[in-house]
């Protein structure tokens, strides 16, 4: 068995993979009264789908009947250039390819290879793509501790990395030490955000979060929270950039990470008239599209309009 999960380990670090870790497939029923807890509260905003499939999220067995083993990795994204800080901002993780392709493309070949080595394996992978409580796997797995923003943060990596899980058959070796939550008295990240959507250490609420707003919300944008918004039109890396694990991370090297020229190229200008045929060049195939062309024009706007009331407030006074 421990040569098995060697050989796998071996393996994701060949395909590019940060980190791998190993649980055995048990419910999680912590996680899973916490994720209730947040629910309950009406944390989720509207994102109606995530009270969708309470159980499958718990008990892997629910998603794949013969599961014995849930395979983490994680891939880190960290950038080795970012954006000029005077533009709108696109959070960091959607700068290149969208990962969702990156790590099933990498997962599925993990796949491949557990089947030559072991012909009856029966696997799964998911990436953000069905009820799976990806965190709380990767925490179980030794990848990291979940952070007072609620991510998990590694202690090599940090926490620009995404998650992926394989759920398998296979009866592998199993970690046997979580990390420690390391982040002690620090509330730099619960200080930082400027919504103060971290309503308390470990919960985000989601009605408050520029990443959110941003991304998921399809409706008006809170004019009430206009002025924090910054210069976010994707995402927010805001309690991530103020953590102090993030700030001696290795950058990555996967190419497909890599943001096209012109989005590191583009001005103010730029960015307040781009048009529907350069939004396609720009972020075709990466987490952008997700807000498509209109949605990403909303939130330029939303911080544009705030630029221009405070513009004018200014010269009023
Ligand atoms: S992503 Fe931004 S708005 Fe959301 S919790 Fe972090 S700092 Fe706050
Ligand atoms: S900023 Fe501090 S409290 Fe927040 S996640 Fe990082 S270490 Fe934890």
């Amino acid at each position: 068995m421990d040569s098995l999960t060697s050989k796998i380990r071996n393996k994701s670090i060949e395909l590019g993979f940060s980190a791998i870790g190993f649980s055995k497939a048990t419910a999680l029923k912590e996680d899973g009264q916490k994720l209730h807890d947040w629910l309950e509260n009406g944390n989720h905003a509207d994102m109606h789908w995530m009270t969708r499939h309470a159980d499958l999220r718990i008990d892997p067995e629910k998603l794949m009947a013969t599961s014995n083993t849930i395979i983490s990795v994680i891939l880190n994204y960290r950038p080795a250039h970012k954006q000029p800080p005077d533009v709108p901002q696109i959070a960091k993780y959607a700068y290149g390819r969208d990962y969702h392709k990156v790590i099933k493309k990498k997962l599925f070949r993990l796949i491949d290879y557990m089947k030559e080595i072991e012909p009856h394996t029966q696997a799964r992978a998911f990436v953000d793509s069905a009820p799976v409580l990806e965190h709380a796997w990767a925490r179980k797995s030794g990848l990291g501790w979940i952070g007072k923003h609620s991510l998990l943060i590694n202690r090599k990596w940090g926490s620009y990395i995404l998650i992926g899980e394989v759920f398998t058959n296979l009866e592998l070796t199993y970690n046997q030490h979580q990390e420690i939550d390391l982040c002690g008295s620090c509330t730099k990240c619960i200080d930082a955000c400027p919504t103060n959507a971290i309503t308390q250490p470990y919960v985000v609420d989601a009605r408050k979060c520029i990443s959110y707003h941003t991304i998921e919300n399809k409706n008006e944008l809170p004019t009430s929270l206009q002025p924090q918004f910054q210069n976010w039109v994707f995402g927010c890396d805001i309690c991530q950039d103020i953590c102090p694990y993030n700030k001696k991370t290795p950058e990555h090297n996967e190419p497909d990470f890599e943001p096209r020229f012109s989005l590191l190229n583009m001005t103010k200008e730029k960015w307040a008239n781009l048009s529907g045929q350069e939004f396609y060049e720009t972020f075709n195939g990466t987490p952008v599209m997700r807000a498509k062309y209109e949605g990403l024009q909303r939130n330029i706007r939303f911080i544009n309009d705030k630029k221009t009331e405070s513009k004018s407030t200014n010269t009023n006074n």
